[in-house]
């Protein structure tokens, strides 16, 4: 099964448990538009190289569409229909008046220079900017894209549009309309959902896991070990390292961040990035790709609560086997919120030409990802079902009372 395949079948699930119209559910389940572009980029060597990049609008229900651009060779329209649907669903959950929408481009970015992935932005963006825009579609930060590329993107779109619409893209530097706190958004986010969800016990005492460390794994780390959770593993793309005393996350990222990989890290036994998902924690957070709990290795998971800050890393037969477990699985339209809540705070202080403080957008943060978290606590006790299929209830309701309000 693919994961489109695997993300209406989640639908399906949520749909069949709190009796949705179903043709509102067949609306949900097929994008509204799926862009692919074909663009040319010429290399540092000379050479030019033919580019594929690709934006799906799933949803414009809720309000213009928002969602990522990811970078990376496993990008394709399967993958990409699947993040935008996650999107309108995630915007949902939180009840911010957005929609959904993704993009991705088919680049390994470690092969590339700076200047060729500015090169691939701008001809990227060259390519889809009648499609995007503050009103209609605005584009963020995702795997291997970050606030730099956001500039080169908002700095082309403007261009092309007389010097308007810097709030064509979010999560772009301070400097250049960002809002405070969107780099940590992500991992903010999810750090105060995993507080709410421990809230009766006290997290010195409890172990951590984390899978991934980039923006969303390294920022989460810092917040718990800052909160004084013990963090007992980490990995990225290159494997991870393992304590079951606590690994010395500031080092971690000091080693990260000088370009290095977490399995530079001395002292530490190093462990593959499955051993990781295998440990027995409190707490196991995904924090890199989709798909990694499968159900093959479903049965294997021994942590208490997973965590789920990437999208889609479990597929929906592991989470059956999850649930037979009795592994709670707090879901990525959920947990990883926080990051798209403060790119719509960045698209509202851009309309505005007004900007919040750290403590504002931490604020407003809070108060949106723990009200969407006790909505869901509360389907959830109310259908007796998964953390899951409670988010997903919780979306799909919504949008099927402005699908209903809309219809004749
Ligand atoms: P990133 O590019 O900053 O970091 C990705 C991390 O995953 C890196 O540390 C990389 O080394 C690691 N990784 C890659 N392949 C791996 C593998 N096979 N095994 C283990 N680790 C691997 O990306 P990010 O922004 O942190 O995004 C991570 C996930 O979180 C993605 O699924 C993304 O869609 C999701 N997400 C991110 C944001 C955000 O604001 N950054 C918001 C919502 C969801």
């Amino acid at each position: 099964m693919n994961i489109f395949e695997n993300t209406l079948r989640q639908i399906d699930k949520a749909a069949s448990i709190s009796k949705l119209d179903i043709a509102f559910v067949e609306t949900m389940k097929s994008p509204e538009a799926i862009h692919k572009v074909n663009f040319n980029v010429k290399l540092d060597n000379g050479e030019v190289k033919r580019m594929e990049g690709f934006r799906v609008q799933h949803s414009s229900l809720a309000g213009p569409y928002k969602g990522g651009i990811r970078y990376s060779p496993e990008v394709d329209e399967d993958e990409v229909k699947s993040l935008a649907t996650w999107m309108s669903l995630k915007c949902a959950v939180v009840d911010i008046p957005l929609g959904g929408g993704k993009g991705g481009v088919k680049i390994d970015t470690k092969k590339l220079s700076d200047s060729e992935l500015e090169r691939v932005t701008r001809n990227f963006v060259r390519s889809i900017h009648g499609l995007i825009g503050p009103e209609q579609d605005v584009p963020a930060p995702d795997m291997y894209t970050n606030p730099r590329v956001m500039a080169w993107a908002t700095d082309e779109y403007m261009k092309l549009n007389n010097n308007t619409g810097l709030g064509a893209f979010t999560g772009k530097p301070l400097e250049f309309g960002g809002s405070k706190g969107r780099s940590t958004a992500t991992a903010d986010g999810a750090t105060f959902i995993i507080e709410q969800y421990f809230k009766d016990q006290d997290i010195k005492d409890l172990k951590f896991a984390i899978q991934g460390f980039g923006n969303a794994g390294l920022v989460l780390a810092e917040n718990i070990s800052k909160l004084g959770g013990k963090i007992i593993a980490i990995s990225d793309s290159s494997g991870g390292v393992y304590d079951i005393n606590g690994l010395d996350i500031a080092k971690a990222i000091k080693t990260k961040e000088s370009g290095k990989k977490v399995i530079d890290l001395d002292n530490y036994k190093k462990i593959s990035n499955e051993e990781l998902l295998e440990l027995e924690v409190d707490a196991l957070c995904l924090s890199a790709l989709e798909n990694v709990i499968h159900e093959k290795n479903a049965n294997e998971i021994k942590a208490g609560a997973i965590f789920e800050l990437a999208n889609g890393p479990i597929t929906p037969g592991a989470d059956e086997i999850l649930k037979q477990k009795k592994v709670e699985v707090l879901p990525d339209i959920l947990v990883n919120a926080g990051g798209v809540t403060v790119s719509y705070f960045e698209m509202v202080q851009n309309k505005q030409n007004f900007y919040w403080s750290e403590e504002e957008v931490r604020n407003k943060l809070n108060s949106i990802m723990l009200k969407a978290y006790e909505n869901v606590k509360e389907t959830k006790a109310q259908y007796e079902c998964t953390f899951r299929e409670a988010a997903f209830i919780n979306a799909l309701r919504r949008l099927e009372k402005k699908w209903l309000i809309r219809s004749s």
